[in-house]
């Protein structure tokens, strides 16, 4: 679903991915880790054009994301993307999030859109909150809302950039396991995340990277219990 080839991108002079190469395969859930700074969010953000590579191509379902300039709009509509402080409409109810784009950028028709919306409520267990505004909300269930607001739009890809970081600890494992959820259910996931459990337990394959480089990756078991660089090992007893 994802081919990236020799993926470089610079700030100014300053190199913050070189020379990346990897794919994500349908169906596949990858974790990206790394320590902060290694490149992890500019990597994700580069997957939906929100940064421009310098040089390098990325292909999503064989549409070339950097050649083409005029297929971006479509590809973004079939990228779903969850960041860590949720980035919720504030001044909209929890089910006018879910079918803002929909209607707006799909043109669905709005029944239709909160038929499908309540069923989405549903999934990330949310249910009586449709009426609601973001700020009543919890950590934790403005996440969820932000999960079912991107899985409106019927992406084929959801990127999730740390979506666990801005949560107190009680609330993470409730985001958590509506994310095993969708891995269960089929999704192509990428997912850059401190949580080593997830990555562990849930991802198909880990990608390790280190001052912008893809360093290391691997099944989590091999990656976890037999890191092969002194980097990754080096992190790994860092953080576990
Ligand atoms: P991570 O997500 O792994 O913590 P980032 O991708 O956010 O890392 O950042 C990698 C490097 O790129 C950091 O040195 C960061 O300061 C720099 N960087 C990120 N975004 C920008 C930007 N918009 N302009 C300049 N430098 C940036
Ligand atoms: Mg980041």
């Amino acid at each position: 679903m994802i081919n990236v080839q020799q993926l470089h991108k610079k700030f100014g002079s300053h190199e913050v991915l070189s020379d990346i190469s990897t794919s994500v395969a349908t169906g596949e859930v990858v974790s990206i880790i790394g320590p902060s700074g290694s490149g992890k969010s500019t990597f994700l953000r580069c997957l939906n054009l929100l940064e421009i590579p310098t040089s390098g191509t990325i292909e999503i379902n064989g549409t070339s994301l950097t050649a083409s300039k005029k297929s971006i709009h479509k590809i973004r509509q079939e990228i779903g993307m969850v960041f860590q402080h949720f980035h919720l409409f504030p001044h909209l109810t929890v089910l006018e999030n879910l079918t803002y784009a929909p209607i707006k950028a799909k043109g669905i028709k709005k029944e239709e859109a909160d038929l499908k919306a309540r069923v989405l409520l549903k999934r990330v267990g949310l249910s009586e909150k449709e009426t609601a505004y973001p700020n009543s909300l919890s950590g934790g269930q403005k996440q969820r809302v932000a999960i079912a607001r991107a899985l409106a739009m019927e992406p084929e890809l959801m990127l999730f950039d740390e979506p666990t970081s801005a949560l107190d600890p009680e609330m993470v494992k409730e985001v958590l396991d509506v994310m095993k959820d969708l891995a269960k259910s089929g999704m192509t996931m990428v997912v850059v995340t401190h949580e080593m459990g997830f990555a562990r337990e849930v991802a198909d394959r880990v990608l390790f990277l280190d001052h912008g480089a893809l360093v290391e990756e691997g099944k989590p078991n091999e990656f976890f219990n037999d890191p092969k660089t002194a980097r990754a090992k080096d992190f790994l007893d860092k953080v576990l």
